[in-house]
């Protein structure tokens, strides 16, 4: 089996139309359903760490254009306020010296029309379909078919699910499972707002920066090339809510209220300014979701990627990143000729073997950083926490000679074995 595949992709999230892309630029043409009936860019402000960097560049050949739409950094602040106290600098986090280390900051609906652009570009490979609800698929040795809630269907050679947190796809790759790997809500919303930079007082502050006090953490980003528009977010402990119920907390002004509640002792700037300026009109919300680890990743024809697979707390700022190195390892073994002749039940299980292990150091490294980011109960934990932040930095910068920064931000999917 050396032809080119017919590839179905289910989602134009941001996974699946950069799937799409990266099949295109290897002659494999693709179609991809969206559920929603129209190219919706939705959601706030999204980190792309070196490791998504090398992917835009090596395999969708992508990152110029999106450079110019986002904010380019090396490196993340870390500072620190006990609550009245000016911020202060603990250090840098993941300096990594050199243009190819750099990352992009970027607003999701900016990055999400990039790619619908570029997938228009590759016309000739690429088609997508919005208002395409997958609600059942059917496979067999020698096809595999998406049915959709309008009564259509499609078949295709292999089905790849890029259909998010809540995957329809998953749930067919799961059968009886399905229910006990269902995405279960992270516990904490974000919370957060678009801010200027000269509208607030960020001195001796360069975003990307993460902001420690006692009540918690907050993250403030970069939005544009200019670094003069930024994105704050919080993450605020709170119960499940339905999706309307989500917009009600959010439209009522509750949202606010239990924010600045949990934040009413933090006086430092900018955090003051961005709790004042907080309006139920310009504040973001968004319920984050995580997977369990699934038993498995695919079926003979059908294959998860992205967050159907693994869908992780945003606190790393590895979700995009994890669904881009997917992507990467996806299309060059669906583009080797060697691999295709394996089949593509070998294929999705190397796929499966890479990534897993890939996400199993990523899941550990979100693990931690979830922890260090809570508030802090007492006045001994907050300052053994900034003490520990200080060592850890200094350490890290320290040994950065050596190891070129975290490793987990240097790595280069492309650079994978594709031996099936
Ligand atoms: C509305 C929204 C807002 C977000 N905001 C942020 C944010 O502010 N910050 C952040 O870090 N991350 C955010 N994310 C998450 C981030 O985009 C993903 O974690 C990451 O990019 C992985 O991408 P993905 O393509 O796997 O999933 P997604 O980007 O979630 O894309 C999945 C796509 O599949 C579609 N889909 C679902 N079911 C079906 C079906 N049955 N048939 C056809 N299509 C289907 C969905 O409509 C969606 O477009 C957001 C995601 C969404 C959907």
């Amino acid at each position: 089996m050396s032809t080119s595949p017919r590839v179905l992709i289910i989602g134009a999230g941001l996974a699946g139309p950069a799937m799409a892309i990266a099949l295109a630029r290897q002659s494999i043409r693709s179609t991809v359903y969206e559920r929603r009936p129209f190219a919706q860019g939705i959601g706030g402000v999204l980190m792309l760490a070196p490791n998504a960097v090398r992917v835009l560049d090596k395999v969708l050949g992508a990152e110029q254009d999106i450079r110019e739409l986002g904010y380019s950094y090396n490196g993340i602040e870390l500072l620190a306020s006990s609550g009245t106290s000016p911020m202060q600098l603990l250090g840098k986090f993941a300096t990594i010296p050199g243009p190819e280390n750099q990352g992009i900051t970027i607003k999701r609906p900016v990055l999400h029309a990039k790619l619908l652009e570029l997938c228009d570009e590759y016309k000739e490979f690429i088609q997508v379909e919005f208002g395409k609800s997958l609600v059942e698929i059917q496979e067999d040795e020698d096809q595999v078919k998406a049915i959709f809630e309008d009564g259509t269907s499609s078949t295709g050679d292999i089905l790849l699910g890029l259909d998010g947190i809540h995957s329809r796809v998953r749930r067919h790759v799961l059968g009886d499972q399905a229910n006990n790997f269902s995405a279960k809500y992270t516990g904490h919303v974000a919370l957060g707002s678009a801010i200027q930079r000269s509208a607030s007082d960020f001195t001796g502050i360069a975003p990307p920066a993460f902001l420690y006090t006692p009540a918690g953490t907050i993250l403030s980003f970069p939005t544009d090339p200019s670094g003069e528009n930024l994105q704050w977010v919080a993450f605020l402990p709170t119960p499940e809510r339905e999706r309307k119920a989500w917009d009600e907390y959010r439209a009522s002004g509750q949202a606010i209220t239990d924010l600045k509640d949990a934040w009413k002792d933090i006086k430092s700037e900018p955090i003051k300014s961005m709790m004042d300026t907080l309006t139920p009109d310009n504040l973001l919300l968004w319920a984050p979701y995580a997977t369990p680890d699934l038993p498995t990743w695919h079926t003979n024809r059908v294959c998860l990627l992205g967050d159907a697979a693994h869908a992780i707390s945003p606190s790393a700022g590895q979700g995009t990143a994890q669904a881009l190195e997917d992507v990467g390892l996806m299309a060059r073994l669906l583009g080797s000729k060697s691999a295709m002749e394996k089949g593509f039940p070998a294929i999705f299980a190397h796929y499966e073997r890479v990534r897993r292990k890939r996400l199993e150091e990523i899941r550990k490294i979100t693990d931690g950083s979830v922890r260090s980011r809570a508030a802090t109960p007492n006045y001994g934990i907050w300052w053994l926490k900034k003490l520990g932040l200080r060592l850890g930095l200094s350490a890290m910068n320290a040994l950065s000679g050596f190891m070129r920064g975290p490793s987990f931000l240097t790595y280069d999917v492309t650079k994978e074995n594709i031996e099936v």
